[in-house]
This record gives C-alpha cells, structure tokens and sequence, in this order.
C-alpha cells in the first residue's frame, strides 16, 4: 500500500503546482461537464475551450440541446471535427429528456443504460459534475498506470476492463479526489506523455515500474 500512497501523494503534490486550467473544471454542473467530455473526446483540451463557450452562451441545458436543429449544433461545433459528436450530443440529450425529464442522472445504472454513455463519461459526471467518488482513466491515463505500476489489461478493450476500473477505484484517496483525477488527466498530458516522457524531472521516478524510464526521456 505504501506503494500506492507514494504514487497518489506525489501526483497530488505535483497537481498543485502544475495544474492546467480549464473553463469546465471544478464547475460541478453535470450539464457543463457532460457538454466538455463529449467535446474532448479525441481532441486536446486547448482546442475544446472556445467552442465550448459557443455551447454555453447558446445551451443552457440538455432541454436546449434535445430542441435545437442539428444543423444548428454542427455549426457551432465545425471547429472540432469529428461530426459523430454532433449526432452523440443530440441522442443522448434525447435520450436524457425522454426517460429522465432532461435531468442528467446522478447514478452508474441510469448513465451506462444510456446509449453513448460509456463508463469514462458516466464517471467523469458523477466526479466532476456531482462531487462524487468514482475513478476515471482514459488511454492516457491507462499509460501511467501500465509504466509506473507496470500493470496491464489483457482484453481488447481496456476501457471495458473491469479489473482496470476495479485498479483505477482502490487508488482513489478518500478526500481530493476530484483533485486527484484531474492530476492524472494532466499529469499524462505534461509528464507521462506517449512520446518522450519527462521521466528525469518526474516526482515518480524512483519507484516507476516503466524500463524505459531513463531511455529518451526529455524535460517538460
Ligand atoms: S518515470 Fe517516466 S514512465 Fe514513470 S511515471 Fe514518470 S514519466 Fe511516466
């Protein structure tokens, strides 16, 4: 455990100098963090932030978005790309309307029976958007977990991989865990990243699993 103590205690130091900041954190409105996932899905995060303040000065809630022309929506979201958001904002937005009055659920059973809604965005509703205890990890972050704890999923699909949920929940601490998934999202984007990890200047150097952890490893 002491293990696991080290790694959620210097992310979370590491987190309070070098967060990034973003207009739909620690907002704790489940509408604005449902929008923001959808938008960042396979985007950066520097890219989403104007078109995500389009959304808000047009959309109030998913009401607005269940009513609005989809021609419409696709104009205010052509600078992303990736047309299939379009059509996922709008049926989920329906489907939230339909069966739970345009209210966004507060629960993992009601979220993943929605279409669209997979286990990363129910939890990043549920921690972000109502303050509450779930873990998050996306294949960014899945990339920290495999090199420092040198862990690994051994199905096709990792995202689905309960024993990697059931990993990512057993490190969450008990207070600051909103703060502490947000560091992990950060920390792979500055730190940990796909090419050229900056393992030298990394606060978890000592006890990182990854081999390769003094190989091409450059400064953030
Ligand atoms: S030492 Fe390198 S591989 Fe290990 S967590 Fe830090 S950046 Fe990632």
């Amino acid at each position: 455990m002491a293990y696991e103590l080290y790694f959620v205690k210097n992310i979370l130091n590491w987190y309070s100098e070098n967060r990034r900041i973003f207009p739909w954190r620690y907002t704790f409105d489940p509408f604005k963090v449902f929008i923001s996932e959808i938008m960042l899905q396979r985007t950066r995060a520097e890219n989403v932030i104007e078109p995500y303040k389009k959304m808000l000065n047009n959309f109030k809630s998913v009401a607005d978005i269940e009513k609005v022309n989809q021609n419409e929506l696709t104009r205010i979201l052509n600078t992303l790309g990736l047309k299939y958001r379009v059509k996922r904002l709008k049926n989920i937005s329906e489907s939230f309307c339909e069966n739970y009055s345009c209210n966004i659920p507060n629960n993992q059973n009601d979220l993943l029976n929605t279409s669209g809604i997979g286990q990363y965005i129910c939890n990043a509703i549920l921690c972000f958007g109502y303050g509450m205890k779930y873990p998050i990890f996306d294949t960014n972050v899945l990339r920290i977990f495999e090199r420092f704890f040198g862990v690994k999923s051994m199905t096709k699909s990792p995202h689905k991989d309960k024993k990697m949920w059931d990993f990512a929940e057993k490190l969450l601490p008990e207070e600051n865990y909103v703060d502490y998934n947000y560091s992990l999202l950060d920390f792979a984007a500055k730190v940990c990243k796909a090419r050229n990890p900056c393992c030298k200047e990394c606060p978890l150097n000592y006890y990182c699993k990854y081999p390769d952890k003094y190989v091409n490893s450059t400064k953030t």
